[in-house]
């Protein structure tokens, strides 16, 4: 197929060439509250604990890094255990340049049969398919968004695909399902069960690590970039089992994770219960503005992540988002028609939100 966009000289793959680059618009806005990133900047505290690692590695920069990053995986592995009572050790974790690295990596090493996820969830699951050359199959939800477990049961025997994304939280929905539920869907698939626990923290669901000793083909997927305010940073893990995290290795770059990510992401670890302190706070803020929302009149998904989902305004989404734009606060259209999507900000920018969008809607009605 020919794309008008590129110039005919240029050998890109024909898989690539109807696929535009992902990108939420990064615009000046007073408030930014369209990537669900965590509106807390770091401490002083922490920021000069980095500074002082920084400094520290910084005359070993000749040098490559820890090829196996085997410092930062045994933490991690740690705060995992402190969380969910487990007994992970660096053998269960891998670690790379944000959660969106190791989504990759599973394509590369297990897309052979196919991939299968349940939308609306996380645009990037199927894009990245795509430019991994993986087959992708749109699972579907109900009608109001929400993942219907026996159909997702006998989708999954329709397709018996090598890999099943389930996010929980769901991106752009918010809604957390059940450690059961999620254990009967590992007794039904056929390959990789991929749980994409982006904002576990933010949820009051048990995480599905738990599952991983009773059923080594489930594989959780964790981020930085949330909970732990550090989405610049770009640290993404999985917990699986070894032999998950040993095909890691085969399709991973040498050297992927430069040894400045390594060393501030382990500082960041230290300093959890401050940055966790910052997650209850959201969840409070959230609750608060999805009532507020509520009594607006509008329809708010159930949400147990730093976003919500909201629908039950007159204009399009697109008029609305722009019209939110002009009023400074940048939101998210996710490409469903009617709704929108804000990430939780700090109580100030929720107040600002709040403000901008009763204005809006007093609009629409005048
Ligand atoms: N998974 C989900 C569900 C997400 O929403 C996101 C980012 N918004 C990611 C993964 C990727 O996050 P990161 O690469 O920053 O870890």
């Amino acid at each position: 197929m020919t794309d008008s966009r590129w110039p005919k000289w240029l050998p890109l793959r024909a898989s690539l060439a109807p696929l535009s680059a992902y990108g939420a618009p990064q615009v000046d806005a007073e408030a930014s509250l369209n990537t669900n990133e965590n509106p807390f900047s770091l401490s002083p505290e922490l920021v000069a604990a980095i500074s002082a690692r920084v400094a520290d590695v910084a005359a070993t920069l000749n040098r490559y890094p820890d090829r196996d990053a085997l410092a930062l995986r045994s933490g991690l592995a740690r705060y995992i255990n402190e969380l969910s009572g487990t007994s992970f050790g660096a053998p269960e974790v891998w670690v790379a340049n944000g959660s969106n690295e190791i989504i990759q990596s599973l394509f590369l090493a297990f897309g052979e049969r196919g991939a299968i996820g349940f939308l609306p969830s996380y645009s990037m699951h199927p894009l990245i398919a795509r430019v991994t050359a993986t087959h992708w199959t749109d699972g579907k939800r109900r009608s109001d968004f929400s993942l219907d477990v026996e159909s997702v049961i006998s989708q999954i025997a329709d397709v018996t695909p090598g890999l099943t994304f389930i996010t929980t939280p769901n991106n752009p929905t918010g809604e957390a399902i059940s450690l059961g539920d999620i254990e009967r869907i590992a007794q039904s698939v056929t390959g990789l069960l991929v749980v994409d626990e982006a904002y576990a923290e933010f949820s009051e669901e048990a995480s599905a690590v738990t599952l991983i000793e009773k059923y080594p083909h489930v594989v959780v997927i964790r981020t930085m970039s949330k909970a732990f305010s550090f989405a610049g940073a770009r640290v993404g893990y999985l917990l699986a089992h070894p032999s998950v995290v040993e095909a890691m290795m085969l399709v991973r770059l040498p050297y992927h994770l430069s040894t400045l990510t390594q060393g501030a992401a382990l500082v960041a670890l230290d300093f959890k219960d401050e940055l966790l302190s910052g997650v209850t706070q959201l969840r409070s803020e959230r609750d608060l503005l999805a009532t507020a929302l509520r009594e607006m009149g509008l329809t708010v998904l159930p949400s147990q992540a730093n976003f919500l989902l909201f629908t039950g305004f007159q204009s399009t989404s697109q008029h609305l988002w722009q019209e939110m734009l002009d009023r400074g606060i940048l939101i998210r259209d996710v490409g469903l028609s009617g709704y929108l999507r804000t990430t939780i900000g700090t109580g100030a920018e929720n107040k600002k939100f709040l403000y901008a969008l009763r204005d809006c809607l007093a609009k629409e009605k005048s």
